[in-house]
């Protein structure tokens, strides 16, 4: 197998490089510091813009939405070059991009699609995903969040009920929502997916503070919220299929192909051991990073060509959920790695140090992916089932009504 790029592969990336050079340094975000949360989403929101204005944003979306048209492997090839820099490219620009216009653009009306992609491929609308509930995160379907039509014959539909974990709800413009429209059948036939404008009366965010002060998810209510029925994406009692589009484009993003361990390689090399060589002379510690690299850049192969099966129009299923849980593995895994090659200056920094506060954080920050995006646990239930054919797991409510559940 050749790994190596096509001409016009090599071509595409030059020119994705090359104006890369002359336009991220500006928007890259300060090494070892945290900015405040409202800062980085307006970074974000500026870099989409830029990516737009380039012509480098939507890559694989069609021209005609706003989009370029490309193909998969040319995604990859720019988000390769894009991780170069430390650039607002967390969930605040990647809900958008990687869940909701998937999503609009497969399950959405054309008024949708012309209303919602353009605009969030600029930057000038921004996202947030409504799913996770109190007793529903690993079991999505058994959400309890409900809506129900208004009775003043106008179609809307009104929605009660708690969210939580949603991420940057605060600060973002839209949610994509699913919510229970018919608990009368068995519980992933009764939902229905909507996009909600997140200043619609009768929401509520509370921000979740973190042991590591910030604030990034919320607790979500929703109390008499009006949808009007334009805003309902695909079919009445066909949200699953809608979340599954959601939680493909989720998976299959993860990690987006910045090198972990690279950097490390460099440090490795650049360090004195304390006795005439460096951290890379030991056997044992090039021995780790060439197993690390190994593993990552076989994930990374392994995701584009996922992601090339879904420019194609073809559905990796389950297999997406092989490059979420290799990524978040092997994220924890390199991140360990680099803290004990920093030895106790990973413990404390000096303050001139602008690396390490930024492993430290990312270290740390890396356990939340074993559980964002699904669970190790869960994806390894459905790569068992789904892609290695073992027997499902054992699932009583699966036909049952869900009003009649317990
Ligand atoms: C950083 C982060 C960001 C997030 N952002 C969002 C967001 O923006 N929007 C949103 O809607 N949600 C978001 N979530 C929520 C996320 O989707 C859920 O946390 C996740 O689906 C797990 O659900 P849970 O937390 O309810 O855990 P549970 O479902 O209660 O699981 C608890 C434990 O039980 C295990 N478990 C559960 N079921 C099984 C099973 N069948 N077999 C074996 N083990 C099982 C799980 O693996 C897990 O270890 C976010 C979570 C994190 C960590």
């Amino acid at each position: 197998m050749d790994f190596t790029d096509t001409p016009a592969e090599a071509a595409f990336r030059a020119e994705a490089r090359a104006w890369l050079a002359s336009h991220a340094p500006a928007h890259e975000l300060p090494a070892g510091i945290k900015i405040p949360d409202t800062e980085e989403a307006d970074r974000g929101r500026a870099w989409m813009r830029e990516l737009f204005d380039g012509g480098w944003a939507g890559l694989t979306f069609p021209k005609a939405l706003g989009g370029r048209g490309l193909s998969g492997i040319e995604a990859v090839i720019f988000a390769e070059e894009e991780s170069r820099y430390h650039l607002p490219k967390g969930p605040f620009t990647s809900i958008g991009t990687g869940m909701a216009l998937p999503v609009i653009a497969k399950h959405g009306t054309d008024e949708q699609r012309a209303r919602f992609i353009e605009a969030t491929l600029k930057g000038d609308v921004t996202w947030c995903q409504l799913f996770s509930e109190p007793a529903a995160g690993s079991d999505l379907a058994a959400l309890r969040t409900k809506a129900v039509r208004a009775d003043d014959g106008s179609g809307d539909w009104i929605v009660n009920g708690q969210k939580v974990w949603s991420s940057w709800a605060h600060l973002t413009d839209w949610g994509i929502l699913v919510v229970r429209t018919d608990p009368t059948v068995p519980k992933h036939k009764g939902l229905t997916f909507f996009v909600v404008d997140m200043k619609t009366p009768g929401i509520e965010t509370r921000p979740i503070r973190q042991i590591s002060g910030m604030s990034e998810f919320n607790e979500t209510f929703l109390t008499d919220v009006r949808i009007p029925d334009a805003n309902r994406i695909g079919a009445e009692g066909e949200g699953w299929a809608c979340c599954m589009t959601v939680l493909m484009g989720e998976r299959l993003g993860s990690g987006a192909h910045r090198s972990g361990v690279e950097p490390l390689v460099d440090y490795a090399a650049a360090t004195p051991d304390g006795r005439g060589a460096t951290m890379l002379d030991d056997r044992s510690i090039r021995l780790q990073l060439a197993e690390a690299l190994a593993d990552e850049r076989g994930l990374n192969h392994f995701q584009a060509r996922l992601r090339t099966m879904v420019s194609k129009g073809e559905n990796p299923g389950a297999l997406a959920g092989m490059v979420k849980l290799g990524y978040a593995g092997r994220q924890q895994r390199v991140l360990g790695l680099g803290m004990e090659l920093r030895g106790l200056d990973a413990l404390a920094a000096d303050p001139a140090d602008t690396f390490t506060p930024d492993l430290q954080y990312d270290y740390i920050y890396s356990t939340v992916m074993r559980i964002a995006g699904g669970a190790d646990e869960v994806l390894r239930n459905q790569i068992a089932e789904r892609v290695l054919g073992m027997p499902g797991e054992v699932r009583m409510d699966k036909d049952v009504p869900f009003e009649q559940l317990k």
